[in-house]
């Protein structure tokens, strides 16, 4: 047996001081290769000694066997130290008392160095004729191993926690790692509870080479997970949006900084709101209080436009269910909005509203019953302005038209352009004889817009149609008046505005 297991332990020695040094060469790429380089240093001075506590004479393979528990305290050390640095519990402690870590070490080295005289590591040692040693073990081996296993658990619950924290693609790497760190520990816990009598077969050195390799892998190939932690506090923290994690009482047990920031905003206290009840900390503000609704578009005083999210936690622990608030301002977004709404409800050159939003105006002002008057304007002699001034002038009378009727009209009525050089006006709570007093002015206005041009300053005039909405009638028929009387307007002359009468209405137009 001990023909394979001598070569196996210098191999592994061998093995694990290369890697001890490569490990050490990287100290200055990762976090985790000085862990690493303790761990492997460890397993190979455990694995030679090991050797020779096999088949050495008894004094050195006594010797050999003492100088192994530095490498077995160097290992568990390491691995306190590599699991802290992998999965970041602990490690602010970690970092102020790193100290600590050094008192098993260096009790261990006192402790079995001065075994001969007390004998409360090694009860008793059995001496083999054909060289190496077996020792029996004192409560004090038993105690150094409680601490072993005790700071292998932490480790590994550390290991358990990250896994369970961590996103789905990096929980594989957390499950290697925890393999990694078992395989040893399995590996000792048989050597010392099956294999007592014959300590030759310790596997545990070897074992801390699958360890190592796990962990070699974890940390090259698989550590987005530490190289970018993805802890939800972090995300949480870094977001623009208000979160805030409310008990079942609606008191606040977690703000990040732009739930701060606008809680603040909102009036709040500006110290942590934290603790407080959120309709409290809202001081006047109620407009944004929880009213239950999961999702909400709500006004503050000073303006500006939130979107509200409530989302209810489920009660886990059996205490009563919280809720997640996300509140995002969207005020910005809101004014886009609207604006990107009102331009689709405009004409591109001229800025009035368009043939489309007319029709919707136009139906629901003639749904609602009330009176209504539409105008309809058409520019005289529009292609000769085109032909004389070219297009560009031909546009800029179109827009200076527009702007003079949009500003007369005002808030009279709904002012669109209808066609390439037509306008239409809708004139509600206005009978046909007001109508067309009013069209009469914006034409005697707009005859007066003067547009500068390269051959000299350019007057247009407009003629009218105006038509009222007829008991019964439809947006259609009011429309095809109001153009019948426009038609008219043209015949008798231009730039005049003439009412839709029926009877007065030609017979045979369309
Ligand atoms: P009338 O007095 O009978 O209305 O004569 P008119 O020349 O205005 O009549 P017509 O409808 O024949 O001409 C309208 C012209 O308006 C034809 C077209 O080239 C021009 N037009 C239509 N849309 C635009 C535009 O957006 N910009 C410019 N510059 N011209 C336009
Ligand atoms: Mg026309
Ligand atoms: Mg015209």
């Amino acid at each position: 047996m001990r023909a394979v297991v001598v070569p196996a332990y210098v191999a592994a020695a061998l093995a694990a001081a290369l890697y001890a040094l490569l490990s050490w060469r990287r100290r200055q790429v990762t976090p985790l290769a000085k862990s690493l380089a303790l761990i492997t240093s460890g397993a190979a001075l455990w694995s030679l000694a090991q050797a020779f506590a096999a088949v050495a004479s008894p004094t050195v393979a006594l010797a050999a066997t003492s100088a192994m528990f530095p490498g077995v305290a160097m290992l568990v050390a390491g691995f306190h130290w590599h699991v802290t640095v992998f999965t970041g519990y602990g490690l602010e402690r970690l970092r102020r008392w790193h100290a600590l870590l050094l008192i098993h070490p260096v009790l261990l080295t006192v402790v079995v160095a001065t075994d001969p005289i007390h004998h409360a590591f090694f009860s008793t040692v059995t001496s083999h004729p054909d060289g190496g040693v077996t020792p029996h073990f004192g409560p004090l081996y038993w105690l150094h191993t409680a601490y072993c296993y005790t700071m292998i658990a932490i480790g590994m619950g550390r290991a358990v926690a990250a896994m369970r924290r961590a996103v789905r693609g990096h929980r594989r790497v957390f499950l290697i790692f925890l393999i990694g760190g078992l395989a040893p520990a399995a590996g000792n816990l048989i050597s010392i509870l099956l294999l007592t009598e014959d300590r030759q077969l310790d596997l545990t050195p070897i074992l801390f080479l699958v360890t190592a390799s796990m962990w070699w892998w974890a940390e090259r190939f698989g550590t987005p997970a530490r190289r970018t932690p993805v802890s939800y506090k972090q995300v949480i923290a870094a977001l623009s949006d208000a979160v805030m994690v409310l008990d079942a009482d609606g008191r606040i047990l977690d703000a990040n900084p732009a739930a701060a920031e606008l809680l603040a905003a909102l009036g709040g206290p500006a110290g942590s709101a934290v603790g407080r009840r959120w309709q409290d900390v809202l001081g006047p503000q109620r407009a944004l209080v929880f009213s239950g609704i999961d999702q909400q578009t709500v006004a503050s005083a000073d303006g500006r436009i939130y979107d509200v999210r409530v989302v209810r936690m489920s009660p886990e622990t059996g205490t009563g269910a919280g809720t997640v608030v996300v509140v995002r301002d969207v005020t910005e977004l809101e004014r886009l909005r609207a604006e990107l709404t009102d331009q689709a409800l405009r004409d591109g050159l001229t800025g009035v509203y368009n043939r489309r939003h007319l029709t919707t105006v136009l139906r629901e002002q003639v749904a609602s019953g009330h009176p209504l008057a539409a105008v309809m304007i058409d520019v005289d002699h529009f292609k000769a302005v085109n032909d004389t001034y070219g297009h560009a002038v031909g546009d800029e009378v179109l827009i200076r038209l527009a702007q003079e009727l949009a500003g007369s009209v005002g808030s009279a009525g709904t002012v669109a352009r209808y066609g390439g050089e037509e306008f239409a006006v809708l004139l509600p709570g206005v009978d046909a004889r007001a109508a067309a007093e009013l069209a009469d002015q914006w034409r005697c206005r707009c005859s007066e817009v003067v547009v500068g041009t390269p051959l000299g300053p350019l007057r247009a005039t407009f003629s009218a149609g105006v038509a009222e909405l007829a008991a019964g009638g439809s947006a259609e028929e009011l429309l095809k008046c109001a153009d019948r009387a426009l038609y008219l307007a043209k015949e008798q002359g231009r730039d005049r505005v003439v009412t839709a009468v029926p009877e007065r209405l030609p017979a045979g137009l369309p």
